[in-house]
């Protein structure tokens, strides 16, 4: 089954405002992982077309967008918001296609895609710099301005949300953007690129040139053209992309994996946690960079937990993504054969439960039972490496700082959280873990775009998200006037 996108050619770039063919002419086919159909093919941009899209953003830094106001920014920004939930059918039905995620939760995307335009459209013009107490007969005051032009390398499990939190706020800022979606899934990308040119966005404000990591990433990355760089993805592609954005002394922000934990102690509501500590790990079948892929429990509701738990993984049904199963399929046969992988890595251990895939799901499509492992030792390499599929590992431990020591036991750092009545232990937790975010008697707090978001250690630097992405994308200057 191919798709349609409502008129657009999903095999050209987006490149000063006009939809044009990569310059090499080629092409790379977009695979549905529900049932492993052709959707479409898509360009297969290179660096040629990374140096038309960076030229076109540099004439738009010195052209309308350069001059643009923070409130001018902000109504494109708004309206965008409003035609991202004007196509929410559109927009989830691509992204079900494209990634195989289950229909509600890729319209959930759209209208994070939707908040993010909203929030950065709220905030462009609230952001602002300082003036300094100083010597007498000086003023001195900072401005914030906008770096220029700025790359975007997205991953395939969240496009429309990892689109909206940095190319949102790298535009907010005035910066011009030259984004590369994933290979294996761009059918937002493009059409966002669309929409937020019917909002009003100038011609290379914003330009979209898909393609291969090794070609059109590599040559974004590299590029001598580029002032900022914000990278999502894995951890080995972000050092490639440190290395390449650092012989140009370019700033970068990497967003990259994670092994979050979830720390549940005797005294925590178990009926309240239950849904997150399950749902944390099979969203988007475990394709989440803030999954929860271990669950650590004290010994007094060890038991009681592993009960529960195993009870709803025995209910887990995963199938085609249309028909909004709790699990669509993996976004493709690369990644379930890594995920299967590490399901063999697991021979050893014991699984407490498995979720089944439904019986007409179709032939071909990337397809994982979702699995829980229950007693694993906090070394073992399923709760140590990042395995990005609907696996997860239940972990026991006696006290608090078995716990700690535990759950700060990876090289990672993304997310944590605290299921606890005492609020000392949740004070003393919040800022002991290893963690961007911490969370006390929840996860993920419904992923708010309010919230700052990024890691410490192989889980990345920097932070997207809320207002504090605003201050990543943009330099702050200080100016001294001596004026007697
Ligand atoms: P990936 O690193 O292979 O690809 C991500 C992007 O980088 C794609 O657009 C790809 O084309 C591009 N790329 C690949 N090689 C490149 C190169 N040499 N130079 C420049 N660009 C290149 O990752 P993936 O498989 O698409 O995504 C899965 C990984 O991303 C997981 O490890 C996951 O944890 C991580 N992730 C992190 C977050 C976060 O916010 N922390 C969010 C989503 C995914």
């Amino acid at each position: 089954m191919s798709i349609s996108l409502n008129g657009l050619n999903p095999a050209q770039c987006f490149i000063g405002g006009v939809w044009c063919d990569p310059v090499a002419g080629d092409t790379l086919e977009l695979i549905n992982p529900s049932d492993a159909s052709h959707l479409c093919n898509i360009a297969k941009g290179g660096a040629e077309d990374i140096d038309r899209a960076v030229a076109a953003a540099e004439t738009a830094m010195r052209g309308d967008w350069g001059r643009s106001t923070a409130v001018e920014r902000s109504r494109i920004l708004y309206k965008t918001g409003q035609l991202v939930l004007d196509h929410i059918d559109q927009l989830a039905e691509f992204e079900a296609k494209d990634v195989g995620k289950p229909l509600k939760q890729a319209r959930a995307d759209v209208v994070a895609l939707a908040r993010y335009m909203e929030f950065y459209a709220g905030a462009a013009d609230k952001i602002h710099g300082a003036t300094i107490p100083y010597l007498d007969g000086y003023t001195v005051y900072t401005l914030r301005q906008p770096h220029g032009v700025t790359g975007h390398i997205v991953p395939w499990n969240y496009p429309m949300q990892i689109i909206g939190r940095s190319v949102g706020a790298a535009l907010a800022m005035g910066n011009a953007c030259v984004l590369k979606p994933a290979e294996e899934a761009c059918l937002t990308a493009l059409y966002f690129a669309e929409l937020m040119s019917q909002a009003g966005l100038p011609a290379g404000a914003l330009n979209v040139v898909p393609g291969l990591g090794a070609e059109a990433g590599a040559a974004l990355s590299g590029h001598e053209g580029i002032h900022h760089m914000s990278f999502t993805g894995s951890v080995g592609v972000g050092k490639l992309i440190q290395q390449s954005a650092g012989a140009n002394v370019v700033p970068v922000t990497l967003e990259l994996g994670g092994k979050s934990p979830q720390l549940v102690f005797d005294d925590a509501g178990i009926d309240a946690a239950l849904p997150f500590l399950v749902n944390a790990g099979i969203q988007n079948a475990g394709q989440t960079c803030s999954a929860s892929s271990r669950i650590l429990v004290q010994r007094g509701v060890y038991d009681q937990v592993l009960t529960r738990m195993a009870q709803r993984y025995g209910a887990l049904r995963a199938g085609p993504a249309m028909d909004d199963f709790d699990v669509g399929p993996l976004v493709s046969n690369r990644q379930k054969d890594i995920v299967e992988g590490f399901l063999k890595r697991g021979s050893d251990l014991k699984v407490a439960a498995q979720g089944a895939v439904v019986g007409d799901a179709p032939i071909g499509g990337a397809y994982v039972a979702p699995t829980l492992f229950e007693s694993v030792s906090p070394d073992h390499a399923l709760a140590q490496d990042e395995i990005f599929g609907p696996v997860q590992v239940i972990i026991p431990f006696e006290t608090e700082e078995e716990a700690l020591a535990i759950a700060n036991g990876t090289k990672f750092g993304l997310v944590a959280s605290v299921w606890s009545a005492d609020g000392a232990r949740q004070m003393r937790l919040a800022k002991a873990l290893r963690a961007g975010q911490v969370f006390l008697n929840n996860y993920g707090a419904g992923g708010g775009v309010e919230l700052p978001f990024g890691g410490t250690g192989l889980s990345g630097h920097g932070r997207e998200k809320g207002f504090e992405a605003l201050y990543g994308f943009s330099s702050l200057k200080t100016v001294a006037a001596l004026h007697g």
